[in-house]
């Protein structure tokens, strides 16, 4: 049997049958609502265009929001076990200044990590299926209907819920994307090394402005490194990646004594990023819902977006399971609204971050106030672990100290 039968076959297990929920990506979106969903005794299907586990161009980086989400499931100590606990980031700022950040993250490779989300979400109930999504409809009757892999796999399901990532092609068919564009680019790579490093390293280096390059150590003597940027209206949309990542390679002291003696074990690749919440609608004023990064999930500023997705995803399972319940559209209206309200501020803050390290000098200069003071380096933890709104940090007060002792120095 060929690659393709097989995955034509497999798909067509899923046609004929009414199902309650379709979800369209099987990524930490899809299948954190999957699980939710089948755990509420509904019947789901999740699709997915790729065999599981699948590569996912990605740092690997597990912060608190991730972690929590992964405890709800079940999921944290198989996770602290399978992946690398650090409980330290490095910040170089775009001259070099150092600071240490205490949080508790995670690496684990997506590829590891996807996979025990989605078998999670298969152990509770849900049907996987690998099949490429190529229409969705929202019918007349109210139901959505799919076409899966050539067209010739119809699924019928109540609700639908899109989670293909930065993906965004059957939200543009349906008419729920408002920004075709995404927000930024991001590539990374794996190596071996013979050289320690023991924590989270993130780079503001000037090359990569606005945004940053990291090393992530993943146990062993194995390292992801790789670098984002954001666009802007001053940087626009004309990024060379690969010539970023190898600035920041070659300049930046602690990723040139890594690299140097490193062996590839996985080529540059890079992704786009869709952040900030914004540019796609999460509801189809019917029976549609979007979640993950399909709808913009991944924060500005830092670009993580495991967390976020997997909070998308349960949130929407909430509002689809009363929708069922109820027999009742009303609860996915309000899901915008719903996310809005719990994690739009987070994302404001996040905003105003990533315009403040824009400019490197700004960089520079928060950099030097959160090295010398302790409480600083407290709210600069708090960011990480969302206990501190990043614009309690990203103010002109915070830099003021450092500006009154620069104009009496000169
Ligand atoms: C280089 C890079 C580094 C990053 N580093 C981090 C990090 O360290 N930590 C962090 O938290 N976040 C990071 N992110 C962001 C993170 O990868 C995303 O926020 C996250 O993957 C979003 O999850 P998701 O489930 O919404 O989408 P995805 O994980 O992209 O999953 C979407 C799924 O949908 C499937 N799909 C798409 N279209 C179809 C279709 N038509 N039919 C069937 N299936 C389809 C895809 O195959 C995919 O499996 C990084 C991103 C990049 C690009």
């Amino acid at each position: 049997m060929t690659g393709r039968t097989e995955t034509v076959q497999s798909a067509a297990a899923g046609s004929g049958k009414l199902w309650d929920v379709l979800i369209v990506g099987a990524g930490p979106a899809g299948a954190t609502a999957a699980a939710y969903l089948a755990s509420f005794g509904h019947t789901v299907l999740l699709l997915d265009r790729h065999r599981f586990p699948r590569e996912k161009v990605c740092g690997d980086g597990l912060i608190p929001d991730a972690l929590m989400s992964l405890r709800a499931l079940g999921l944290y100590e198989i996770v602290r076990r399978q992946g690398h606990c650090i409980d330290n980031i490095l910040v170089l700022s775009p001259s070099g200044i150092r600071v240490q950040i205490r949080a508790q993250c995670v690496t684990l490779k997506r590829r590891r990590l996807d996979k025990l989300i989605l078998d999670e979400a298969v152990a509770r109930g849900a049907a996987f299926r690998t099949a490429s999504v190529e229409r969705v409809r929202q019918a007349a009757d109210g139901s959505v209907y799919a076409d899966a892999t050539g067209s010739d796999i119809h699924i019928r399901a109540r609700i639908g819920i899109l989670a293909t990532g930065a993906d965004v092609a059957l939200l543009e068919d349906l008419r729920m994307l408002g920004r075709r564009g995404h927000s930024g680019i991001a590539a990374r790579c794996y190596v071996r090394s013979p050289v320690k490093i023991e924590e989270l390293v993130v780079s503001f280096d000037r090359s990569i402005a606005p945004g940053y390059a990291w090393i992530f150590p993943l146990g062993g003597d194995e390292y992801n490194v790789g670098c984002g940027v954001f666009f802007n209206e001053r940087r626009g949309r004309k990024v060379n990646l690969r010539d970023a990542f190898n600035t920041f390679a070659s300049k930046v002291t602690i990723a040139r004594a890594l690299l140097d003696r490193a062996k590839s074990i996985g080529p540059l690749r890079g992704a786009r990023i869709r952040s900030g919440l914004a540019g796609s609608s999460f509801h189809n004023d019917a029976s549609i819902l979007s979640i993950g990064e399909a709808v913009g999930a991944t924060y500005p500023f830092t670009g993580e977006g495991i967390g976020k997705a997997m909070q998308t995803g349960s949130l929407a399972a909430l509002q689809v399971h009363s929708a069922l319940v109820k027999s009742s559209l009303e609860p996915l209206s309000q899901f915008q609204s719903l996310v809005h309200e719990h994690l739009m501020p987070r994302y404001f803050g996040y905003e105003v971050a990533q315009r403040w390290i824009s400019k490197p000098w700004m960089s520079d200069l928060i950099a030097a106030r959160i090295r010398s003071s302790i409480n600083l380096q407290r709210m600069a933890a708090g960011i990480i672990n969302e206990a501190t709104d990043p614009r309690d940090v990203f103010t002109w007060r915070t830099l003021l100290p450092q500006w009154t002792r620069r104009s009496n120095a000169t």
